[in-house]
């Protein structure tokens, strides 16, 4: 366990914000995590603690008065091997995309359009993260957890994570009570490509790529291409990818829209009609503008940007003008998608 006092949290959050936490601690194992909880319970701490990953959906608004627990644990186990399916055990502290490329190269299959989606194994299960058509929660199986108020491991089957669009338990009623330390999944021996998405075909026929030549790994690297040619690289421009939920309307409010704006773009749910918050964005003008040191991305609306030496609460201030813009053309909320700390 490494524990460091009074420490700027400026590269443990990829927006770059530079507050200050008054302790981080990085663990490495279940029993180092619980040691450190039952200290602190003996010791009547009753200070904040917040557990973080790799801080790619994190606004710090200010320094952390309290401990910033962190998840170096790494492992990837084979737990079954069953006909079609295999079944893995993976660290929290694992980089995501290290987990994926690992999959590929182990030739375990599913995960090919989650590549490159910064983060930790960790939180993909608090957040179900997801892109391309796919999402953590199809390949989750269950989580294994430690209880931050006792010390004591608890397990959630998928059905327990209650995972939805970015959100899942963790989220809401037990929000901040447990750190995941596994994350076990279940893929596939046989490869089923999943291409129906955000123009992958097109970019699969650009490249001359048939269908039927489409390896894993061809896969993955056009789905890296694709997000590059979108998405700003944290380490070249702070930012926590999409800021914003696309929100899901009733089918009355999508009828009203469509009065005004004819061709919005749409997706047609069960539950309503989700709206794309870029389009939203950009149809108020905010497409590459910025407010003081924040900004919005210019390929990409949905993303906000630390334009150089912003504050939390700069990034703040520009996600609410967005906010109450939308809302007055158009009366739909935006829900943040990254979490305000
Ligand atoms: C350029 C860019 C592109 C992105 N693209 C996508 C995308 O395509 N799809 C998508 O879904 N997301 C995307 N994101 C958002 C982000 O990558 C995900 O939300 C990711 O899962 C966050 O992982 P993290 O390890 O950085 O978690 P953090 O941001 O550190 O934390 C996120 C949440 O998880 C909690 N948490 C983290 N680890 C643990 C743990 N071990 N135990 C308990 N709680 C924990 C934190 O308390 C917090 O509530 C993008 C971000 C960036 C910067």
């Amino acid at each position: 366990m490494e524990i460091k006092q009074n420490i700027s949290l400026k590269n443990r959050n990829t927006f770059g914000i530079d507050v200050f936490a008054d302790k981080l601690v990085d663990y490495y194992s279940i029993e180092e995590l619980q040691d450190f909880i039952r200290c602190r319970v003996a010791d009547g701490d009753t200070s904040p603690l917040l557990h973080i990953g790799g801080g790619s959906n994190l606004l710090f608004l200010k320094d952390f008065h309290g401990t910033i627990l962190h998840s170096c644990i790494q492992g990837i186990n084979v737990t079954a091997d069953e006909g079609d399916n295999i079944y893995v055990r993976v660290g929290a502290g694992i980089r995501w995309d290290a987990w994926v490329q690992y999959a590929i190269d182990s030739s375990w299959f599913g995960l090919e359009n989650l590549s490159a989606i910064p983060g930790e194994v960790g939180a993909s299960a608090i957040q179900n993260i997801g892109a391309y058509g796919s999402e953590a929660k199809d390949f989750i199986l269950y989580v294994d957890c430690v209880d931050l108020e006792t010390g004591d491991i608890r397990h959630f089957c998928r059905a327990e994570c209650e995972y939805g669009y970015r959100d899942s338990i963790f989220k809401n009623v037990v929000s901040g009570r447990y750190a995941v330390t596994h994350v076990h999944f279940q893929l596939s021996h046989s490869f089923r490509p999943n291409i129906e998405y955000g123009g992958i075909r097109a970019a699969l026929q650009e490249q001359g790529i048939k269908e039927w030549d489409l390896s894993p790994a061809m896969l993955r690297q056009t789905i890296i291409h694709l997000r590059q040619q979108k998405l700003p690289d944290p380490n070249v421009c702070g930012n926590a990818g999409s800021f914003f939920k696309n929100p899901i309307i009733s089918y009355e409010d999508w009828a009203k829209l469509l009065e005004n704006c004819p061709d919005a773009p749409h997706y047609e749910l069960e539950t309503g009609v989700k709206v794309p918050a870029a389009w939203l964005i950009e149809q108020c003008g905010w497409k590459g503008r910025s407010l003081g040191k924040a900004g919005v991305y210019a390929n990409q609306p949905l993303v906000l940007v630390n334009n150089g030496d912003a504050q939390g609460k700069d990034i703040a201030a520009l996600s609410k003008a967005i906010q109450d813009d939308v809302a007055k053309h158009f009366g739909i909320t935006l829900e943040t998608e990254v979490c305000f700390v």
